[in-house]
């Protein structure tokens, strides 16, 4: 008997998402290089605030995370009353789209965007609308191209994942004025911190009514695993947002954790100067043995094979060596392997690896 027990139009196209391991079975020493976590994890501070929030577990949280977005505001310069918090930056995309996309919209990203606009979207009943990029760089006469009368989101990631690529600001800028009235461009700042002084697009929000900025606590400070996001917008979409937020979306050690690690910022500015200085020796390692990679303004890189059989085979060649790092095939970008800049040693045996693969050792 078939179930009458149907899902709404969409979701059944919406592919599983595949989670990275964090082991390979029967080698010791795995390192996972395949999510973008900063390899140092959090900061002393951060680490202990989510220690002590532990004493309150029986206490519901708070429902508006006041202290929290008191603390983004004063680290990031921006009005509290404008930001919202969310079980990572996912649940800031989710409720965009569950408010502001449904049957008959469109909500548009680029060829090589990141994954959850696509789902969120489906899930949301909307129409997703992928738009091509140039050589793996966001297109933004594609994405004015690609909207119509109804658009209704236009997501891109800035640096964009898992290209690593970035676009200026006053690209960005053309992209919000040039969209159709009903629509909001979300700029996703997931990985903004990597770039030294860059806002990631606050001063757009600022300036604009129909632009939302998203951040997360997962990539540069450490706290992917406690699940953290924020975004930043005009009040009416922050409004917005907050009635279909759950009242308690975050835990107390959640909050005590991410209000701890946005005051210390010598953990970022030390994570970002590590990052930058061994994603150049990486990069430059890698290309020595013949792998490419685009400029990277983020915490990994995009190592470009020549063909979708070799980034299979060198993918498979790391995992037997306990590396693991992430095939972008769904992506559309099956001849690409996406590996996250770890710590030093992590980067030294990957890069040995990947020249040892290239010198066609068994
Ligand atoms: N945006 C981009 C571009 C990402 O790469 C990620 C994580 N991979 C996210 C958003 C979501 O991150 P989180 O939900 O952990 O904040």
């Amino acid at each position: 008997m078939t179930s009458k027990i149907i899902p709404q139009p969409g979701i059944m196209d919406i592919a599983l998402y595949v989670g990275g391991d964090s082991k390979v079975a029967g080698v010791n020493d795995t390192v996972k290089l395949s999510s973008n976590e900063n390899p140092f994890g959090p900061g002393d501070a951060a680490r202990e605030a989510f220690r002590r929030a532990g004493q309150d577990m029986h206490r519901y949280p708070s429902t508006d995370h006041a202290g929290l977005r008191a603390a983004i505001g004063a680290q990031y310069g921006l009005d509290p009353e404008r930001i919202i918090c969310g079980v990572g930056s996912d649940e800031i995309i989710h409720f965009l789209n569950q408010a502001y996309a449904g049957p008959g919209d469109e909500v548009l990203f680029t060829e090589h965007g990141f994954s959850m606009y696509r789902i969120s979207a489906s899930a949301a009943g909307a129409t997703p609308v992928e738009v091509r990029e140039r050589e793996r760089v966001t297109d933004v006469d594609a994405l004015l191209e690609g909207c119509s009368e109804r658009t209704k989101l236009v997501f891109i990631a800035n640096p964009n994942n898992p290209t690593g690529t970035m676009i200026g600001g006053n690209e960005v800028a053309r992209l919000a004025a040039g969209i159709p009235d009903q629509a909001i461009l979300v700029l996703d700042g997931a990985y903004a911190e990597y770039v030294q002084g860059f806002d990631g697009g606050a001063g757009l929000v600022e300036a604009r009514d129909n632009v939302v900025m998203t951040r997360t606590f997962s990539k540069i400070y450490g706290l992917g695993g406690l699940r953290i996001g924020w975004g930043y917008g005009p009040k009416h979409i922050i409004d917005v947002l907050n009635r279909i937020r759950g009242p308690f979306n975050l835990s107390n050690a959640q909050l005590a954790a991410a209000e701890a690690a946005v005051k210390d910022q010598a953990h970022v500015e030390q994570s970002r100067a590590e990052n930058t200085r061994l994603r150049a020796w990486l990069a430059e390692a890698l290309a020595e043995h013949g792998v490419p990679s685009d400029t990277s303004c983020a915490n990994f890189i995009l190592a470009r094979f020549a063909s979708p059989t070799e980034a299979e085979a060198a993918d498979t060649f790391l995992r037997a060596r306990g590396l693991i790092v992430r095939r972008v095939t769904s992506y559309n970008l099956p001849n690409c392997l996406r590996i996250t800049v770890g710590d030093e040693s992590s980067c030294r045996r990957v890069a040995h690896a990947i020249g040892q693969f290239k010198a066609g050792v068994e």
